[in-house]
């Protein structure tokens, strides 16, 4: 969803996936069930773990071709008495799934109309592009001198806050570069919480990696895509972010050479592609991207992630393997 509509309406469009926490997640039982994944169920229990703001938000907005992820607005939206306004991304790249993906963003619009009290109009718009334009150069910028964890920490928080705010915070902001790592690996898969990328960074940390790319949804959808300078109109923004590279979406080489192409511009020495369970949407697509990057120099770890006792050992094992293997390529 553009988050450059309702900031065009005077609106603060939050950022909710960052709320999401490992400690909080729901337990299944009537909101929740068994086959969802663990990011769905962090963010349904965020309130409870102590994202009570959560539940003062006028509007939540779920646009989504994850089927998983539209069933928790929903949840979350039953749960906690919030009006929710939902649809469905549609999943197949055609010019009669843009149409249905144009009428349901003016949909939005009205609906965003009412609760602001103003209309749309194309300079409003054309400003507020302007603006996260800025905020996601300004944060690209600041990218390569923070390590990852702390980078997708200070997207998401510039994210919960008016754009102008956060310009304001970040436009004086500078940072001493650093020396690239030792390792340089890439992430890619399903939604993190920002709890799962501290822990990981962590373990990345004390064996000497870092992750110098992601192609996360959760990250990912924060600094892109960003439509162009000249976008005044609705139509514009909606094919901007229509024709996003996604995983989802038939036919989706887009999202595959995308990931490539990233990897081979930084360098990338492996890729972890982490699958949480019951992911349907990035466990479908393990094996091509595998082979999507064969090409390359890039060894590719696959993780399916799990809960429980255990996990963070053995990922760190599967972890250290990964890098072994990168130090020593014959063994
Ligand atoms: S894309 Fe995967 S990880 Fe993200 S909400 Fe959907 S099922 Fe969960």
């Amino acid at each position: 969803v553009p988050r450059e509509l309702p900031a065009a309406l005077g609106l603060v469009p939050v950022f909710v996936d960052s709320c999401a926490v490992a400690s909080g997640v729901a337990e299944v039982g009537e909101t929740v069930g068994s086959d969802s994944c663990s990011f769905c169920r962090a963010l349904l229990g965020a309130s409870q773990a102590g994202a009570e703001w959560l539940r003062r938000l006028p509007l939540l907005i779920g646009g989504s071709a994850c089927d998983q992820q539209r069933r928790l607005f929903e949840s979350i939206g039953r749960q906690w008495d919030i009006p929710v306004h939902g649809f469905v991304v549609p999943r197949t790249r055609s010019e009669n799934a843009f149409e249905r993906y144009l009428c349901q963003l003016k949909d939005l619009v009205a609906r965003l109309e009412g609760l602001s009290g103003t209309s749309l109009r194309p300079e409003s718009l054309a400003k507020a592009i302007a603006q996260y334009r800025r905020l996601r150069l300004r944060l690209r910028e600041l990218r390569e001198r923070m390590r990852f964890s702390s980078f997708a920490r200070l997207a998401a928080a510039c994210f919960q806050l008016p754009v102008d705010v956060a310009l304001e915070l970040l436009e004086g902001a500078e940072l001493p570069s650093r020396p690239g790592p030792p390792v340089r690996l890439m992430l890619a898969g399903s939604c993190a919480t920002p709890t799962e990328l501290e822990d990981l960074d962590d373990c990345l940390r004390e064996l000497g990696a870092e992750v110098v790319a992601d192609a996360l949804p959760t990250l990912g959808a924060l600094l892109e895509p960003a439509p162009g300078a000249s976008c005044a109109a609705l139509e514009e923004v909606a094919r901007v972010w229509f024709d996003q590279p996604d995983p989802g979406t038939r036919p989706n080489e887009a999202w595959f050479e995308y990931i490539k192409s990233r990897a081979d511009a930084v360098q990338a020495q492996a890729l972890i592609y982490r699958c949480l369970r019951f992911c349907d949407l990035c466990s479908a697509e393990a094996v091509r991207l595998r082979e999507t990057l064969a090409p390359l120099p890039v060894l590719v770890l696959d993780e399916e992630l799990g809960a429980g006792k255990g996990a963070a050992a053995r990922r760190r094992t599967r972890i250290e393997a990964l890098l072994e293997g990168l130090r020593c390529p014959r063994a």
